[in-house]
């Protein structure tokens, strides 16, 4: 009797044992891709004009990435597409519109990175490369190392078919005002003010997953306002601000000196990893745990199309979507 009873049990535990299993290594949605177009604090009382471009913007740029992973086409597409176009509008802190280092310039980080092969392409400082997250994702795919610097990035980049452009290009005039009205020779402050619309925001990122299971995340940015003489921030260093594994792919915006030194998108993945915690339990450790409040915001997405979007700033432009039918475009946390 005893004997059965424990044949019973064991057949009970591998027979549950193997349904967990095999749920688990179902891919749940056959796509899924979020974006971010910073975090920082955005006033709800900000101009409704400036706060619909935003939301334009950002459901464009959802677009673009849903459209590629809709036709079976690659992650990597999708995040390095998306990027680009949020490069290209000027309202945000990445390609045109970046903001201004200490002498006026605008230096450009960015960083690419395919989980599934633990493979990445990083660059910083660069300041004739229309599209950084191109020039990173070429990193990736045709150079034997992971991340290169100012004048050497910009020697690969001749290497490359990436578009080139006048630093000016990147340069625009408005907002060069306002930062020589507001912030030229201020110094470095996390907390100075960019805008007329508070704290500083912009830094563009995406994550994606496709239904061939590649997944993938993308960030590019201009840095924060000021920095020094080859400030580096957390965005092209891999695990801080752009990260991805077989598991999650991660991208973050904010106070890139706090991201960093919480190795803040590999700690999330780790989280998932050793607790076999979901990507929103790993994203509130994140966010509510290991970093303070008002420092930094991320999206997610795992290998089953599960996305996580989350800042401790107040406000993070963010998009997602995915396959069974999820969207969503947002400003606020509420
Ligand atoms: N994290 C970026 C940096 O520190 C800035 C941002 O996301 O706003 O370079």
């Amino acid at each position: 009797m005893y004997k059965v009873k424990t044949l019973i049990i064991a057949l009970i535990i591998v027979l549950f044992g193997n349904i967990e299993t095999s749920a688990q290594d179902k891919k749940i949605k056959e796509w899924a891709i979020a974006l971010h177009g910073g975090a920082g604090y955005y006033p709800k009382d900000a101009p409704a004009e400036r706060t619909q471009a935003y939301m334009e913007a950002l459901d464009e740029a959802l677009a673009i990435g849903t459209e590629i992973l809709e036709s079976g086409g690659n992650a990597m597409d999708a995040v390095e597409a998306t990027i680009q176009y949020l490069e290209n509008n000027e309202l945000f802190n990445a390609g045109r519109g970046a903001v201004f280092t200490a002498e006026g310039k605008n230096e450009l980080d960015a960083a690419f990175m395919h989980g599934n092969t633990l493979n990445a392409g990083a660059i910083t400082g660069v300041t004739t490369v229309k599209n950084p997250i191109s020039l990173a994702r070429k990193v990736m795919e045709e150079s034997n190392h992971v991340f290169f610097a100012s004048e050497g990035a910009e020697i690969f980049a001749d290497q490359t078919n990436v578009e080139r452009v006048d630093p000016l290009y990147f340069r625009v005039e408005e907002k060069y005002e306002r930062w020589k009205r507001n912030n030229a020779g201020q110094g470095y402050n996390h907390n100075d003010s960019e805008t007329e619309n508070g704290w500083k925001m912009g830094t563009v990122g995406a994550v994606a997953v496709d239904s061939e299971g590649n997944i993938v995340a993308g960030t590019s940015t201009g840095g924060m306002t000021n920095k020094k003489f080859g400030r580096v921030g957390d965005v092209p260093i891999i695990g801080s601000g752009t990260y991805a594994n077989d598991l999650v792919a991660v991208s973050a915006t904010g106070w890139g000196e706090r991201i960093m030194l919480n190795v803040s998108a590999h700690a999330l993945a780790m989280h998932m990893q050793f607790t076999g915690s979901n990507v929103d339990e790993a994203m509130n450790y994140l966010v509510d745990d290991l970093l303070n409040p008002r420092e930094a915001g991320f999206i997610a997405v795992d290998k089953y199309g599960n996305i996580s979007m989350r800042t401790n700033t107040g406000s993070m432009f963010q998009a997602a979507a995915d396959s069974e039918g999820f969207k969503k475009v947002a400003i606020w946390e509420d």
